[in-house]
């Protein structure tokens, strides 16, 4: 693994599972439903300080600002939606001092909504995005997420959006004098303490990967096609739109903030459902070069989209029908740069080779999601074409399996050595 380990500054971007991951998935239990008895979903007292700080004549800092680095400059980037937000919800002022108390009141809520909608809004731009646009559309996008999650968090107990809750300091947090939770802590703890409505999982797979490419555009640098970033930004922007919609803006108790929450909602629906036809446009497009294909239709790690048709015999220069990305090489090199690494790096770095092919004896089986069974792992030979049973625990080669187990598969010949050792 080279750059996808990249993490942010607090640790909690979860890494995007691998195509080895996909087996467990599909058999993870119910852990993700919230915890039973979450109860009524009842405007809450805690909420009440935060109604309270935001009558104070003091502009208001963003608590979550120094966990992010990207945070300030992200703002600074965006005085425009920024501004544009506020003269659009804002009744005029009547005196200069209350324009000045305006000008910087900007709570949570609505600058989580504000960072949105400023992603949504690049996305569903007609004809595309510019590479910059596309790169901050993801950083507010995530950010957005980071930001809404631990609005709600705050809302229960603001112990809850530092990292270390034990560590709380009231007047620390109101500074912004701490380390808060990553996304995925943010909704660890909003199961853990029954506030979700809406179905959050800390290891969802879309989340991950968005954590993922966000974390490349900060630290690395990537390259990516709008089509790609619009179907990775969509499942997650479908599932913060509910989250806002069951679990927080029910608690705004503040109508003004409330009202000026629904507005944004309003502007962040019209281009989400712009968003929803593209990709759902996209999808059309190539829906007829896929069809009967879906054994051999693989999973693009770019755009997460089923969209790789895989040719028989060695797989050569693919490329997604969706996203328009390619992995170059033929057979080995091919498994090796669908999977984004590198055989060298990996080998020298005490890493793993590919399981074997047992047809061909190469090593280029990769476990993929196809088409045809997204939820189960198929093991394909990217040499070969040759779709495997599983890998073998004993000698790493990917053929028939017998017993298997998911967990310590053995071939037929592993099996009968065994045999023949009693
Ligand atoms: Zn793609
Ligand atoms: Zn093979
Ligand atoms: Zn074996």
């Amino acid at each position: 693994m080279d750059e996808q380990s990249g993490h942010s500054d607090d640790g909690d971007v979860a890494e995007a599972p691998g195509p080895d991951a996909l087996q467990a998935r599909a058999v993870e239990p119910a852990d993700r439903v919230p915890p039973a008895g979450a109860g009524p979903f009842l405007p809450e007292k805690t909420a009440a300080p935060r109604a309270e700080a935001d009558q104070t004549e003091l502009p208001e800092v963003d608590p979550w600002a120094p966990a992010e680095d990207e945070t300030s400059a992200d703002q600074a980037a965006t005085p425009d939606s920024v501004s544009a937000a506020l003269s659009g919800t804002i009744p005029m002022p009547t005196a200069s001092l209350q324009v000045k108390v305006e000008d910087f009141h900007f709570p949570a809520l609505l600058n989580g909504l504000d960072f949105l909608n400023s992603a949504v809004e690049s996305l569903a731009r007609p004809g595309g995005s510019a590479p910059r646009d596309l790169k901050y559309a993801v950083l507010h996008l995530y950010t957005a997420l980071e930001v809404l999650l631990k609005v709600r968090l705050e809302m229960h107990d603001p112990t809850l959006v530092w990292w270390t809750p034990e560590r709380y300091s009231e007047a620390k947090h109101h500074a912004g004098d701490f380390k808060s939770c990553g996304a995925e802590h943010a909704i660890k703890r909003l199961n853990e303490h029954g506030l979700l409505e809406a179905e959050l999982d800390p290891e969802d797979e879309e989340l991950a990967a968005l954590g993922q490419l966000r974390n490349r555009l900060t630290h690395f640098g990537t390259t990516g096609t709008t089509d790609a970033v619009r179907a990775r930004a969509l499942p997650v922007l479908l599932q913060l739109m509910t989250f806002l919609r069951l679990d927080v803006l029910p608690y705004v108790e503040d109508p003004i903030q409330a009202s000026k929450a629904e507005r944004e909602m309003g502007k962040i629906h019209i281009h989400a459902r712009h968003l929803e036809e593209f990709v759902a446009h996209r999808k059309a497009e190539i829906a007829d070069e896929l069809r009967g294909h879906e054994t051999r239709t693989i999973l693009c790690r770019s755009c997460g989209q089923h969209a790789i048709v895989l040719p028989e015999g060695p797989a050569v220069d693919l490329t997604c029908l969706f996203c328009e990305k390619s992995y170059d090489g033929a057979g080995v090199e091919a498994a090796w740069d669908y999977l984004g690494e590198s055989q060298h790096i990996s080998i020298s770095e005490g890493g793993s080779d590919l399981d074997c092919c047992s047809a061909c004896h190469e090593h280029a089986v990769v476990a993929v999601s196809t088409a045809a069974s997204p939820d189960t792992a198929s093991y394909v030979c990217f040499n070969c074409d040759e779709v495997h049973d599983g890998v073998c625990a004993e000698c790493n080669t990917a053929g028939g399996i017998v017993f298997p187990d998911g967990v310590y598969d053995m071939c037929h010949d592993c099996y009968q050595n065994r045999l023949d050792r009693f």
